[in-house]
C-alpha cells in the first residue's frame, strides 16, 4: 500500500470528530430493538447525508421481539431508611432489556430463602437467576451481577448490561451495591420499592443504515461496517466504531473533493448494522446482493481505553473461506506500525491526536473467532471476506462505565486509518494493485505452508486464498504462484 495514500488519509482524519460522533451516539439508547434506535438511526443516517453519502436507507426488518424502550427504572431503600438506590436517569442499563413493568415495595431477601413475593437480591445475571427460581413467583430480581469477558471482569462499581427473562421484572445494581444490601440484611429486615416502566410496540423491527458511494466498476463492492446497536452508553462498544465510521465517510468525501484521492473506481457501501442480525436478514432478503460484494471491513469498538495500554486486534478470517484479506490487512498494520509507532518508541506525531495517548501500535491476529460483524459477511452461504478490527477494552464491555470520556482519540484516528485505508485502496485496486496483492499474499502463503503442522492441507488453503486476488482483476494469473507453492509443499513431505 503506498505511503502517499496512508499520509493523506492521517492528513485528513480527524480524531476530534471521530469522538464528536461518538460521544453523540453514546448519549441514545441503542437496543437492537428499540425505537430509540431507529431514532439513532435517523441520526446516523442524517449525519451521513450532510457528509455526502449517496442514496442513504434506513432498512427495516421484521423480528419477533417487540420494540422496548424503557421509560422509567427506580430502586429504593424504604426501610430502615428512606433512601433512593438508583435511577434510570443515573444508571440507563438499570433496568434489564426487555424487563416487565411493576411498582412492588416488598421485604428484600437472599436467593437461598423464601422468596415468593420478595425482592429477591443475587449476584447472578437475571437469566440464571430466573432459572433457579423458576415456580417460587419471585416479585422482582435485583442483580448485583458481575460479567466475564475473556477472564477479565469489570471494576465492582460497573452495571453489567443483561437481558431480562420473559415475565421477569429484574434492576441491574453494582456487586459493590449488592454488597452494601448484604451487609444491611445481615443486620435485619430490609424493604425496598422496585419500579419499572418501558414502552412496547408490535410487530418488533431491527434495522441497518445503508448507503454508498457509487463507483464506475460494477458488482465488486466493498462494505465498511460498524455496529451501531447496544446499551447506552455502549460508547466503545460501540457507538465508537459507528461514530468513526461517519467520520471515515467525511475524511473519504473530503480527501475525493480535494483531488487527493481518486474517485474510487469501485462501490463504496456504508453500513451502520443492527450486530450480525441485520447484515443476516439482509442478505436473507437479498441473496444476490452477496455476489456483488468484493470485501467488508468491519469496525467494532474503535478508541480502546485511554486509562490502559491498548492493542490493536486483527481477527482473521475462518478456514472456510481463506482470502486475501488476511494478508492484505497483515501488511497494512505492519507497514503502519513499523514506520509510524514501532513497539515502545515514541510514535510519530501523525499517529497521534491531539489529546490522545502516545503508546506505540501494537497489532494482535487472532485466529478466527465469531465475535462481531464479520461473522454474518465471512458466513458460508454468504462467502465474503472480511477485516475485523477492534481496540477492545473487555474491563468494561457491556457495562454503565463503558463511557466516551473514556475513549483514547490517539486510538480513532489509527481506528479510521485501518479501515479506510485497505477500503480505499481495493476500491481503486487495477491490474498494478492485484498483482502487488498476489505477491504478498504468495509470500505469507509460503511462509504459512512451510511452518504447517500439514502443508497439503494449508496449500489447498492458499490456493483458494490466491483465487481470491484473480477475482480482482482479469488480468491476474495465478498458475506460476500455485505451481512455486505446490514445490514447497512437495519438498515438505516425508
Ligand atoms: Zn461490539
Amino acid at each position: 500500500m503506498p505511503d502517499s495514500l496512508i499520509r493523506a488519509i492521517l492528513g485528513e482524519v480527524s480524531a476530534e470528530n471521530a469522538l464528536r460522533e461518538t460521544t453523540e451516539l453514546a448519549a441514545r439508547v441503542r437496543y437492537p430493538e428499540s425505537q430509540s434506535f431507529f431514532d439513532a438511526a435517523e441520526y446516523v443516517a442524517g449525519r451521513a447525508r450532510a457528509y455526502g453519502l449517496e442514496n442513504v436507507t434506513v432498512e427495516r426488518f421484521p423480528s419477533k421481539h417487540p420494540l422496548w424502550d424503557p421509560l422509567e427504572a427506580e430502586l429504593d431503600l424504604v426501610s430502615p431508611v428512606s433512601r433512593r438506590l438508583s435511577s434510570l436517569a443515573d444508571v440507563s442499563v438499570l433496568l434489564a432489556q426487555g424487563s416487565r413493568d411493576g411498582d412492588v415495595t416488598a421485604p428484600l431477601v437472599e436467593e437461598s430463602g423464601e422468596v415468593r413475593d420478595k425482592v429477591v437480591l443475587t449476584s447472578k445475571s437475571p437469566e440464571t437467576a430466573w432459572r433457579e427460581l423458576s415456580g417460587q413467583h419471585p416479585a422482582a430480581l435485583v442483580c448485583a451481577f458481575r460479567p466475564e469477558y475473556f477472564g477479565r471482569q469489570p471494576p465492582p462499581d460497573a452495571v453489567a448490561w443483561e437481558q431480562a427473562p420473559a415475565d421477569a421484572l429484574a434492576l441491574m445494581i453494582s456487586p459493590r451495591q449488592g454488597d452494601e444490601l448484604r451487609a444491611m440484611l445481615h443486620q435485619g429486615a430490609v424493604t425496598v420499592r422496585v419500579h419499572a416502566r418501558a414502552r412496547r410496540a408490535s410487530p418488533g423491527e431491527i434495522g441497518q443504515v445503508m448507503g454508498e458511494i457509487p463507483g464506475e466498476a460494477k458488482g465488486r463492492d466493498i462494505v465498511l461496517a460498524a455496529h451501531l446497536d447496544h446499551q447506552k452508553p455502549g460508547a466503545n462498544d460501540n457507538a465508537s466504531g459507528s461514530g468513526t465510521l461517519l467520520e471515515v465517510l467525511r475524511t473519504l468525501k473530503s480527501l475525493i473533493s480535494t483531488g487527493k484521492v481518486p474517485r474510487p473506481r469501485r462501490t463504496l457501501r456504508f453500513w451502520w448494522t443492527t450486530e450480525i442480525r441485520s447484515e443476516e436478514a439482509y442478505f436473507h432478503k437479498h441473496p444476490e446482493e452477496a455476489k456483488q460484494i468484493l470485501m467488508a471491513v468491519v469496525l467494532d469498538q474503535a478508541g480502546g481505553d485511554r486509562d490502559a495500554v491498548n492493542n490493536f486486534i486483527v481477527i482473521n478470517g475462518p478456514d472456510w473461506l481463506p482470502a486475501f484479506t488476511d494478508d492484505l490487512i497483515y501488511d497494512l498494520a505492519e507497514f503502519v506500525q513499523d514506520s509510524y509507532a514501532p513497539p515502545e518508541h515514541e510514535p510519530s506525531p501523525m499517529l497521534v491526536a491531539s489529546g490522545g495517548s502516545t503508546q506505540s501500535m501494537r497489532t494482535v491476529y487472532w485466529d478466527y473467532q465469531p465475535l462481531s460483524d464479520h461473522l454474518a459477511f465471512e458466513a458460508r452461504h454468504t462467502g465474503i471476506p472480511a477485516i475485523a478490527l477492534a481496540v477492545p477494552s473487555l474491563h468494561l464491555i457491556h457495562t454503565n462505565l463503558d463511557t466516551a470520556d473514556r475513549l483514547d482519540p490517539t486510538w480513532l484516528k489509527r481506528s479510521a486509518l485501518m479501515t479506510l485505508a485497505p477500503a480505499l485502496y481495493m476500491a481503486g485496486a487495477g491490474p498494478k494493485q492485484a498483482q502487488a496483492l498476489l505477491e504478498a499474499v504468495f509470500h505469507r502463503a509460503a511462509a504459512r505452508i512451510a511452518a504447517a503442522a500439514e502443508p497439503e492441507r494449508q496449500l489447498a488453503l492458499e490456493h483458494k486464498r490466491l483465487d481470491s486476488v484473480a477475482a480482482l482483476d482479469a488480468s491476474i494469473r495465478t498458475e506460476d504462484y500455485q505451481a512455486r507453492l505446490a514445490a514447497i509443499a512437495k519438498a515438505l513431505r516425508r
